[in-house]
């Protein structure tokens, strides 16, 4: 049985990733900082959870700690967004935990797991969800766009400097998902978030665990570098079909 690493797994696409695994009949490991969400997860599937904020280095070190000795697989999902603020407007403390979540949470996730990636042989993979912000910019994405640029020349460099080893290296370019992703860019403000999927059929999470699975599921010797995924309404970051309403 193939164990796997999850992190962000408290909602939305990590938890719907968690759940797709434990469906194939993989192992699962899985963190993010909110204990209580994990709990239920593990509850229902079988994961086993522990809290993790990959902001933190000894948080990382002590999550790895826990986790068995090889790994086959590793899903950095753990980030998101915090505002859309113009540049000109930009709030520091924001942009760093961009960049500490969706940069150096994964580069240090990867740094404390090679170990045990390496001794799981043929077959390892690691899997890093970007998103359309990462080959793409919009108004008021900077911070966001400029973190998720930095993850994907993180997966670029990694296929270079593992080029001969057993590891498999894939990032997943989601556009619009609706999870909690846009209620936590907005400080908790649930009105302006579902006005971002308003009018318009967005992905759900299940449809990017798919896309992760699907490239875990090819043959040891195909590497899926990349896939972007987007609902059929939206044809670049700020170009999304809207359904007018009745009035
Ligand atoms: P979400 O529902 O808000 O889930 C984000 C997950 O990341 C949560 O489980 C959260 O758990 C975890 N997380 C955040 N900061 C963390 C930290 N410091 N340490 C550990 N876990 C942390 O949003 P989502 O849409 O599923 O987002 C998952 C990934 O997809 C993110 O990388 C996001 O940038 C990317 N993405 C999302 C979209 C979209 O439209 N939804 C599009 C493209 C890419 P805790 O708060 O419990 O720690």
């Amino acid at each position: 049985m193939k164990n796997c690493v999850v992190t962000g797994a408290s909602s939305g696409i990590g938890e719907a990733t968690v759940r797709l695994l434990r469906e194939h009949g993989y192992k699962v490991y899985m963190g993010a900082r909110r204990e209580d969400r994990l709990r239920k997860l593990s509850g229902e599937t079988g994961a086993k959870g522990h809290v993790l904020d990959v902001t933190d280095p000894a948080s990382v070190r002590d999550f790895v700690r826990h986790l068995p000795e090889e790994i086959h697989v590793l899903v950095n999902n753990a980030g998101g967004a915090l505002g859309l603020e113009p540049v000109c407007e930009m709030k520091e403390d924001d942009w760093l935990g961009m960049y500490q979540s969706n940069v150096l949470g994964t580069a240090r996730m990867i740094r404390e797991v090679f170990p045990r990636l390496s001794r799981s042989g043929d077959g390892s993979h690691v899997v890093n969800v970007g998103s359309i912000a990462a080959i793409e910019t919009y108004l008021g994405g900077a911070g966001y766009t400029g973190a998720k640029h930095a993850l994907r020349a993180l997966t670029e460099t990694l296929r270079l400097e593992w080029l001969g080893l057993p590891i498999r290296v894939t990032q997943i370019d989601p556009g619009l998902v609706e999870t909690e992703f846009s209620v936590v860019r907005f400080g908790g403000d649930a009105v302006r978030a579902a006005k971002v999927y308003e009018g318009m059929t967005p992905l759900v999470a299940g449809d990017v665990a798919d896309a992760i699975v699907w490239t875990l599921t090819r043959p040891p010797h195909v590497n899926i570098d990349q896939i972007v995924i987007r609902p059929r309404d939206q044809a670049r970051a700020d170009k999304v079909f809207r359904a007018v309403g009745p009035d």
